[in-house]
């Protein structure tokens, strides 16, 4: 079995199969630690961590614990909180946390921990897949001393991340541009910035705060160690064009400019690490299985940073993997077709419930608060515990209610006018009150 990446989605992976008592072999070019962009994590991420056995590792590298994300809107105001939750065993919906890491310490443990359980680590760099009639067999390596060697695979598990290494080599069907396409992210990390500090949940310091300004233009603040805070913006690649700037100039100007509500936070900008940047990061790779491969996570796609799934989709497709390559090696599945058909119809719900989300967010702002602050408050935060295959997710009111809303501009714009004219009542509500308090108080 050969795993190509070693980033959390390969070496969970790896933890996965070894579970299953298969020993399998990561390809891997870099040595860690080594930094990454993709520092929040959501809450069942933690779950997934724990129930590897990671808890305690984690929790050693007193990363900040985050509760939730707080979302600012245009200018910094109308903002909202959006906890972590789960379900206890009894499907009481109670609070969560997860982590916000720094993803060079993180993927160390992983990767560390998936060598200690009996992983080997090839350093070394794929150049090509081995293919005999309609099968990818093996892969071809270029060690760090040049040399090429021919490994066999059983299965490849392609989990190179967003070098999406089997598209490239058209194995896979074609890779397209994802629904946040023509994007860039500008990304570092920053010393100093302010957090919150209070008793409640949503004042937490560990949370994550995203700042909306407009469609497809946004900044994230993720506390990842007691000083540092990772600092992204992201917008539009003509606007990026537009302003003509270097990358190093455009973070800055959009740290400062883009919203008071960020600039307040970051005192000191000078960065802490280069000033990084993705671009046109939303793709989607279409057919990622077939006999003797199978890709995972960023391999096959990613949709949009905003809700922080990147990682939680590597981990969960691995261990959807590891059941059909288990099940494969014991003789249970015996097909002449490709084994990963029903995997990949698994990966792909659970992937356009997220999209179709983030479509809402983009699209329709306010019907996106309308469901995730109050009318479908409660099953849509269990979509965002990761509750999104199968029939849970199927029907779900939330899912239903996302799916109405995407379907039809109409049930859109029909949700967004009652949100409206919720908050002005909620708004009237506050001045009558004032109003009411100030007689009070003159009377007195
Ligand atoms: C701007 C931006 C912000 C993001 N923010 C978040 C976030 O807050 N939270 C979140 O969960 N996700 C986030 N993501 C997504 C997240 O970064 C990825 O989903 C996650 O890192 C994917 O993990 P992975 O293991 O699949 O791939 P990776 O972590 O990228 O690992 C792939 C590994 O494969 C190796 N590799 C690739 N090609 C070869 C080769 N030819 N030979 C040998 N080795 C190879 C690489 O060296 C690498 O170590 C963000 C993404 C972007 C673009």
């Amino acid at each position: 079995m050969i795993i190509l990446g070693g980033g959390p989605a390969g070496a969970c992976t790896a933890m996965y199969l070894l579970r299953r008592g298969i020993k399998p072999v990561i390809v891997e070019r870099d040595a860690f630690p080594r930094y990454h962009v993709g520092e929040s994590l959501t809450g069942a991420t933690a779950l997934a961590l724990k129930e590897l056995g990671l808890g305690l590792a984690i929790e050693a590298q007193n990363y900040p614990l985050k509760h939730g994300a707080t979302f600012y809107g245009p200018d910094g105001k109308n903002e909202f909180w959006v906890p972590l939750v789960r379900r206890d065993e009894n499907e009481n919906q109670i609070p969560n946390y997860t982590w916000n890491v720094l993803r060079s310490t993180f993927d160390k443990i992983l990767f560390d921990a998936a060598l200690e359980r009996g992983a080997e680590w090839i350093k070394a760099t794929a150049v090509a897949p081995i293919s005999k009639d309609d099968a990818v067999i093996g892969l071809t390596i270029r060690t760090p001393g040049g040399a090429t060697e021919n490994l066999h695979s059983d299965v490849l598990i392609d989990a190179s991340g967003w070098a999406t290494f089997l598209a490239n080599h058209r194995v896979t069907g074609s890779k397209i541009p994802g629904s946040s396409d023509k994007q860039i992210a500008l990304f570092t990390l920053f010393a100093g910035g302010i957090r919150d500090n209070g008793p409640e949940l949503s004042k937490q310091p560990g949370n994550t705060l995203l700042f909306y300004q407009k469609k497809h233009h946004w900044a994230w603040f993720i506390p990842v160690t007691d000083e540092l805070t990772s600092v992204g913006v992201v917008f539009r690649t003509d606007y990026f064009k537009q302003a003509g700037l270097s990358k190093e100039d455009m973070m800055l100007r959009e740290c400062r400019q883009m919203t008071p509500a960020l600039s307040v936070r970051l005192p000191d900008l000078t960065p802490q690490e280069p000033i990084y940047a993705a671009a046109n990061f939303s793709y989607r790779v279409m057919n990622y299985s077939g006999k003797g491969f199978v890709c995972i996570g960023d391999a096959h796609r990613f949709t949009d940073p905003i809700f922080a799934y990147g990682v939680f989709f590597g981990i969960q497709e691995g261990e959807f993997a590891t059941d059909v390559i288990a099940k494969l090696l014991s003789g249970e599945i015996r097909t002449n077709e490709n084994p990963f058909t029903d995997f990949e119809k698994l990966c792909d719900e659970g992937n356009e419930v997220v999209e179709d989300v983030i479509g809402v967010l983009w699209e329709f702002p306010l019907a996106f608060q309308r469901i995730f602050t109050w009318r479908d408050r409660v099953t849509s935060l269990d979509i965002l515990s990761g509750r999104i295959y199968g029939e849970r997710a199927a029907t779900n009111p939330a899912r239903m209610a996302i799916r109405r809303l995407m379907a039809s501009k109409e049930v859109a714009l029909e949700a967004e006018r009652e949100m409206a004219s919720v908050k002005r009542t909620a708004l009237a509500t506050v001045i009558i009150y004032l109003a009411h308090l100030f007689s009070q108080a003159i009377l007195f």
